[in-house]
């Protein structure tokens, strides 16, 4: 394989994967340098040219690669095409699930499964095109964490489609800084520190970008070329399935600015709250106080009374709850072994640092 870019020094990487902080040294030779991973449900007509396109465009690439397919259920025979597939070249990889259980959990799968240096996603139906994805790649190596296609000419309806994408693109740069045009274009680039340390539920597949901004991530866009789907139909059609997707979305959205914010300093973001209201509570009462006890007012009928008590209740309240969140937080981190750091590199010629616990060697 041709030495890639910008990695002749190879750095060391620190990464958390699923576990305790591992160190390894970038991997230029890793083998599979590239994963590919696609979901797939009910894709039967597409998959052979799917394949195909795929194949050729990392031919392209000149970089070893693997083809995670993650068969979610389909019921139409799509499995036995990937069976066919992996007989006929090893570099073809199935995953089947028992049923149906969604495109997040087979995109997750396919990330658990990933050996590459970088993942790359994409859709089965073809809408995407594999022949970008020999400029993204490069994109990437030149030292981006994530490169995002962006479809220009978007081949969707306007008004159930784009409109809300549009909507829903501009809320999630807000909240989390990472302002993609394009969160719902499948085709993206990710380095593999960023895949192996993203949790997927909900409908999350699609912020993995907004979710790995709390990891740090340098990331980039990349017009990219978009078709119709000319076989199979879309999972995601009619009504019903439009509004409870938004909704979805829309709940997600906010579970991840939670986790972005709040997630490791509860007891300041509540903790502090409290100490405001509580304080502006005992402030008043003792203003009530000199008043009873200096001037001789009655207190009886002052409505001030019952803010200075409600205050300080609810100072009291927010408090616990700050405190409560430390203990969920720390249960949280410390029961999957996750930093509450994220390290980019490591220059340093510590022996213990460098030979990684998952088998790198020391160069
Ligand atoms: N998909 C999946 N599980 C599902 C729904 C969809 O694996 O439950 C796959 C599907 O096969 C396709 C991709 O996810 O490869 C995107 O689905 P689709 O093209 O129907 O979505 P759209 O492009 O209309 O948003
Ligand atoms: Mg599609």
């Amino acid at each position: 394989m041709s030495e890639t870019p910008g990695q002749s020094i190879a750095p060391v990487r620190a990464v958390a994967i699923n576990g305790p902080l591992l160190h390894r040294r970038g991997q230029p030779d890793r083998e599979p340098y590239v994963s590919v991973v696609v979901p797939i449900f009910n894709e039967v007509d597409n998959i052979e040219a799917l394949l195909a396109e795929l194949m050729a465009a990392m031919e392209r690439t000149g970089r070893s690669h693997e083809l995670i397919c993650v068969d979610d259920g389909s019921t139409d025979g799509s499995f036995e095409l990937l069976r066919a597939a992996h007989a006929r070249d090893p570099r073809v990889i199935a995953v089947r699930f028992r049923r149906n259980f969604g495109q997040t959990p087979a995109i997750a799968a396919g990330f658990d499964r990933a050996r590459g240096e970088w993942v790359i996603t994409i859709d089965a139906d073809l809408q995407n095109d594999p022949a970008d994805i020999p400029r993204m790649l490069a994109r990437a190596e030149e030292g981006y964490d994530v490169v995002s296609g962006r479809r220009v000419q978007r081949k969707d309806a306007l008004l159930s489609r784009k409109l809300p994408s549009r909507v829903a693109n501009w809320l999630i740069g807000r909240i989390t800084g990472v302002a993609l045009h394009d969160y719902g274009c499948s085709l993206k680039v990710y380095h593999r520190d960023v895949v192996k340390n993203v949790k997927l539920y909900g409908e999350l597949h699609r912020f993995v970008p907004a979710v790995a901004s709390s990891l740090g991530i340098r990331w980039t866009e990349m017009a990219v070329n978009h078709r119709a789907r000319t076989a199979g139909v879309s999972k995601y059609t009619g009504f019903f399935r439009t509004v409870s997707r938004t909704m979805k979305v829309a709940l997600d959205l906010m579970t991840v600015r939670f986790l972005l914010t709040y997630s490791t300093r509860p007891a300041h973001v509540f903790g502090g709250l409290g100490v405001l209201t509580g304080g502006l509570g005992v402030a008043i009462g003792l203003y009530l106080t000199v008043e009873k006890l200096v001037w001789g007012h009655e207190l009886a009928d002052r409505p001030l009374l019952m803010l200075a008590v409600l205050l300080v209740v609810v100072g009291v309240q927010l408090v616990s709850l700050g405190l409560i969140g430390e203990f969920v937080v720390r249960t949280y981190h410390e029961s999957q072994r996750k930093p509450i750091y994220m390290v980019r590199e490591v220059l340093a010629d510590d022996d213990a640092l460098a030979d990684g616990a998952d088998g790198s060697q020391r160069v």
